[in-house]
């Protein structure tokens, strides 16, 4: 089997209301798709994270080293892209494109085979995985201790085992947020913090220790991705476990994180941090540290059903009769075309979303939804 063609399919949608987090605010949701035609007309499809139009650009430059190669060798595609690119491309934007070309391959794969990704990767361990919704970000100028709260009460009301909390905008005032949260919830679902990079290392201790009492399941990128040593001493200040990874890329870059022992669980992206192969690879990594792995999900269907996918496939570290299960990140916030670029949506059922179990990654692409919502600004 040989590749025929990669496309790439740039889409764009304009949101009811702009949405902020502790460093930066969209009135936009965009994604890059990526599609690969195999000869036989087997069809791949693929998610790259972050700004979709340069995702676009760097499959446009892979593009004629995949043409004419053997789409279930991904591995090896792998590192022939990554070591063309290795010396200005070990981070960001050419990993994340990587990621989707690697995601379409492992769809490919799966339909070649005529199985779902999780059992090429070994799986299942699980069928369904409990998810926790992640919203919370901040609209228009109201009080966020009265529509943020009742966005989370909201949640708990609809299932969910689980609620990530946005913060990263001042120690006083996030402690205040959390604690209305907390008593907004009552104490059997889990709430966990995001600061999106928004702390300094003492401010992010200082939070941790304000509302260590109020049982959070973990503190997200409290300081910025660079500072491993900042990451490692806020684990050691406060007692909230703390969590990174969205935009740590490769198994390279999480050699680092765990042999710094920053973080107490990894969070890749499987759309930016390699793809499925590299995800993996991380995960087992990951194991062999002692440290969770929960992936970053943000995007459209696509990259819902990737990280499905993986979870379905990632082993109980420790084993035991009541083993700590992965949750499933899914992202409530305002997308248009999250679920319309899908011809049968991926929904939870009171907190649990079932694992797709078709070839591949398990979906089918509604084009009509690929046109519908095409970037106008895309070339
Ligand atoms: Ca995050």
């Amino acid at each position: 089997m040989r590749i025929a063609d990669v496309k790439t399919h740039v889409l764009e949608a304009k949101l009811s209301e702009p949405f902020a987090w502790s460093f930066n605010s969209t009135a936009i949701r965009g994604a890059c798709l990526v599609e690969i035609v195999c000869e036989d007309g087997t069809i791949g499809w693929g998610e790259c994270f972050g700004p979709a139009a340069l995702n676009a650009a760097i499959v446009a430059a892979f593009r004629p080293h995949l043409l004419g190669a053997d789409p279930l060798a991904s591995d090896r595609i792998w590192m022939h892209l990554y070591n063309l690119f290795r010396d200005q491309g070990q981070r960001g934007l050419t990993v994340t494109a990587l990621s989707g070309v690697d995601v379409a391959l492992w769809d490919i794969k799966g339909k070649h085979f005529g199985a779902p990704v999780h059992v090429l990767m070994g799986g299942p361990i699980r069928t369904e995985v409990r998810a926790y919704a992640t919203g919370t970000y901040r609209r228009g100028h109201a009080d966020p201790l009265g529509y943020i709260v009742d966005e989370v009460a909201g949640y708990a009301r609809e299932g969910f085992p689980a609620v990530k909390l946005k913060i990263g905008f001042g120690v006083v005032e996030d402690a205040a947020l959390i604690r209305a949260c907390r008593d907004a919830v009552g104490p059997k679902v889990g709430l966990m913090l995001d600061a999106n990079q928004g702390y300094d290392v003492s401010e992010a201790i200082e939070l941790g220790r304000r509302v260590a009492d109020c049982d959070i399941g973990w503190f997200e990128e409290p300081v910025v991705p660079e500072d491993l040593a900042g990451y490692a001493e806020v684990r050691r200040g406060q007692p909230i476990p703390v969590a990174g990874g969205e935009t740590w890329f490769t198994r390279w870059n999480f050699r680092d994180v765990l042999t710094a022992r920053a973080v107490d669980i990894v969070q890749p992206d499987i759309c930016a941090v390699g793809g499925l192969s590299e995800a993996k690879k991380v995960a087992d990594m990951a194991a062999a540290f002692g440290v969770r792995c929960v992936p970053h999900v943000w995007g459209t269907g696509v990259g819902l059903a990737t990280a499905l996918q993986l979870l379905a496939a990632l082993p109980h570290n420790p084993p035991r009769h009541t083993p700590l299960e992965p949750l499933l990140e899914f992202d409530r916030s305002e997308h248009p075309f999250r679920q319309a670029v899908l011809t049968a949506s991926i929904e939870h059922v009171g907190g649990v979303v079932r694992v797709p179990e078709g070839p591949g990654l398990g979906i089918a692409i509604d084009r009509t939804a690929l046109e519908r919502f095409a970037s106008k600004h895309a070339a």
